[in-house]
C-alpha cells in the first residue's frame, strides 16, 4: 500500500525501496550553434549541414564536417524522403508514453549522405517497409525540441 511521507513522496515498497518524489526544475540552455535547425522546425523547414570542401550533406545539425572539420552551412532538405530503416519501440521516455508502441525510422533524403532520426506517425507496425516514402510534418505550435518533427506516410495521388 502507498504511503505519502512528505512534499508528494510517496513510498511504494521498501525491500527493494521504491518511492515516487516530485521534482521539477527550470533549465536554462543554448542551442547555441544548432539554433538555426530548431527555429527552422518551428517554419516547416528541416535543415542538414553541408560541407563545401567536401561536397558532403549531412541530415542532422552538425556545425563542422566531421571529415575535414570545416564549418558548414545550412542546406534545406527535402520533405519528403525514404524509410532506410526502422524499428517498433514498446518502451519510451515519458514524452512518448501515451503513444508506444512507436515506431522509430531513420529516414534517407535524395542529396543527403546522411540519415536523420525520427518517428513514424500514422502507420501501424505491420504496415512500415523499408524503402516507404515518407513526408515531414511539423509541430503547430513548436516546442523547439526534435520532436517538433515527425514523419508520416506519403500519400499517393489519385489516378482520377
Ligand atoms: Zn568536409
Amino acid at each position: 500500500m502507498p504511503r505519502k511521507i512528505r512534499n508528494g513522496t510517496v513510498v511504494y515498497n521498501l525491500d527493494p525501496l521504491i518511492v515516487k518524489d516530485h521534482y521539477e526544475i527550470d533549465y536554462r540552455h543554448s542551442y547555441a550553434q544548432d539554433s538555426p535547425f530548431f527555429a527552422g522546425l518551428a517554419k516547416g523547414r528541416l535543415l542538414g549541414s553541408f560541407c563545401s570542401k567536401c561536397r558532403y550533406t549531412y541530415a542532422t545539425p552538425r556545425s563542422h564536417c566531421c571529415q575535414c572539420g570545416r564549418a558548414t552551412e545550412w542546406r534545406e532538405l527535402p520533405r519528403d524522403g525514404r524509410i532506410h530503416t526502422y524499428t517498433v519501440c514498446h518502451y519510451g521516455g515519458e514524452a512518448f508514453l501515451d503513444e508506444t508502441p512507436f515506431t522509430l525510422v531513420l529516414v534517407e533524403f535524395k542529396g543527403a549522405d546522411t540519415l536523420f532520426l525520427s518517428r513514424l506517425v500514422g502507420a501501424k507496425a505491420e504496415e512500415v517497409r523499408i524503402g516507404m516514402e515518407v513526408t515531414a510534418r511539423f509541430a503547430p505550435t513548436p516546442s523547439f525540441r526534435v520532436t517538433d518533427v515527425w514523419f508520416e506516410p506519403k500519400l499517393k495521388k489519385s489516378k482520377t
